[in-house]
């Protein structure tokens, strides 16, 4: 599943490419989509912005119409110059929004709806993320409470729980307990304030790192300039730790079973 990073990136570079363009075409193979285009086409209207919710995408159109969507495991958005060759095949296009300058196209976008103001105000995962990890106004204090608020979660579980902090995927999880020595299962309500501080504030840190200007599309959490070198904990099972030299552990987690990646040495219990 795409991180936050990702999507926050994604919106980015659409926002960048559409924002204040007219549409002058408009193409779905959603039937959902297509019934609403039908109705209240979307050519013609102009792109306010595009922005990122969480893992959640939207795209706003005058007329108040905006487009939700969701990557999941398998989406993405490109954007193309007009009549550039697209790099995955027609076939996997769900959305395609033209302007003059620009083609937006959704991939296998698997969640895909059109709303309302009013309609994405009640739209129940999006109403429900916690605090945007990549937001500007985004308030630490507010997700330790958030987090505090599950005590009987699993630090990993609870990283991923997007009601509770929304952003960040499981890449990060294992790289932010890690960064702050916290066993990843061990549970919320064994953490102090200050591990819970820390927790946000690596993932804040790290995810913000991330989508910096000219940051290629690669994570990296331990600074390093050596593109081996770039993940403390994460796909590394087996492998000796950088910090402490201990073989490092991965198991899965969850009623999702997500794989979780930790060093046992440095995040020990306690
Ligand atoms: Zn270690």
């Amino acid at each position: 599943m795409p991180e936050g990073d990702t999507i926050f990136r994604a919106a980015r570079t659409l926002n960048r490419a559409l924002s204040g363009q007219v549409v002058t075409k408009f193409e779905t193979q959603l039937p959902q989509l297509a019934r609403v285009d039908d109705d209240a086409p979307v050519a013609g209207r102009v792109v306010e912005k595009v922005d990122a919710a969480g893992k959640w995408m939207r795209m706003w159109f005058s007329g108040d119409l905006i487009l939700l969507t969701h990557m999941l495991m398998s989406g993405s958005w490109h954007v193309y110059r007009p009549g550039e060759r697209w790099q995955r095949p027609r076939v996997q296009m769900r959305v395609a929004v033209y302007t003059e300058a620009f083609v937006a196209v959704g991939f296998q976008v698997p969640v895909a709806e059109f709303h309302t103001a009013a309609t994405l105000a009640r739209h129940r995962s999006v109403q429900r993320l916690g605090p945007d990890v990549l937001a500007e106004d985004f308030d630490a204090g507010a997700a330790v409470a958030q987090l505090r608020s599950r005590p009987e979660l699993e630090v990993g579980v609870a990283l991923l729980t997007q009601s509770l902090m929304a952003g960040l995927g499981n890449v990060y999880k294992s790289e932010v307990c890690f960064a702050s020595r916290v066993d990843p299962f061990r549970t919320v309500g064994t953490l102090s304030i200050m591990e819970l501080t820390s927790l946000v504030e690596h993932a804040r840190r790290f995810m913000k790192a991330n989508v910096a200007e000219g940051v290629a599309a690669m994570r990296r959490t331990t600074g390093r300039a050596n593109p081996e070198e770039r993940l403390w904990v994460y796909g590394r099972r087996g492998e000796a730790c950088r910090v402490c030299g201990t073989a490092i552990e991965s198991r899965k987690q969850g009623v999702e079973a997500r794989v979780t990646f930790w060093c046992p040495e440095c995040q020990g219990r306690s």
